[in-house]
């Protein structure tokens, strides 16, 4: 994507944690951060030099960068994410994960229907998902309640499907989205509930950066 010229591993031995950017290499032990634990620069040092003494302004900044990594989000749009989630009722740290985990290219990451989010923004934008049985091709676009995600028709009968259909035997989706069994198929049961977004502590720093 435009102005991310890293390797998508220097990103994450810069935060000093896994971002899970590559899809199946992330759970290998190939993985840059299981064999480099130490950020770009602080070779063999065994500690992210650059963490060490980080401001609270700097947690919140970096923070806000890992988040913007990891959904694969600009900053434009995560600051307009903010401000929605902030207008909204409730607290506006759920609000906000609620945001980037309800956009489709995540839906298709969450269901397993891609090895990492930026494939499945590929996906979305090369014509191959549906909502609803129409083609959809934003991969920012937020999924609401009731709605079916499937792949468009043309899709289906590709090559691409029984290799996925094999791989997702053994993948267990989040509960707030139903997959039909040996199909390409899937509904929107409901937004994430405060428990199926786990822990919001982390996208605190986030809220507090924007509410300076
Ligand atoms: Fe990050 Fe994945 Fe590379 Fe590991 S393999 S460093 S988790 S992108």
């Amino acid at each position: 994507m435009a102005n991310r010229i890293d390797p998508k591993c220097k990103q994450c031995r810069r935060a000093g944690e896994k971002l899970f950017l590559k899809g199946e290499r992330c759970f290998s032990p190939k993985c840059a951060v299981a064999k480099r634990p130490y950020a770009p620069g602080a070779k063999g040092s065994g500690k992210n030099t650059r963490r060490g003494g980080l401001s609270e302004f700097g947690r919140q900044l970096m923070q806000k960068q890992k988040v913007k990594k990891i959904y694969g989000v600009f900053e434009k749009q995560l600051k307009k994410y903010f401000k929605e989630a902030q207008a909204q009722k409730g607290d506006a740290r759920e609000n906000l994960i609620r945001k980037f985990e309800m956009r489709l290219d995540n839906v298709m990451f969450r269901l397993g229907w891609a090895k990492s989010r930026a494939a499945a923004r590929q996906l979305v934008n090369h014509g191959h998902v549906a909502i609803n049985g129409k083609r959809v091709s934003i991969p920012s676009y937020q999924v609401r309640k009731g709605e079916s995600i499937s792949l468009t028709e043309k899709t289906m009968k590709s090559k691409l499907t029984e290799n996925l259909l094999a791989s997702l035997k053994k993948y267990e989706a989040p509960t707030w989205l139903a997959q039909e069994q040996n199909k390409l198929e899937a509904k929107v049961l409901a937004a994430p509930t405060a428990d199926e977004l786990g822990d919001v502590s982390s996208i605190g720093l986030i809220v507090e950066y924007y509410s300076r």
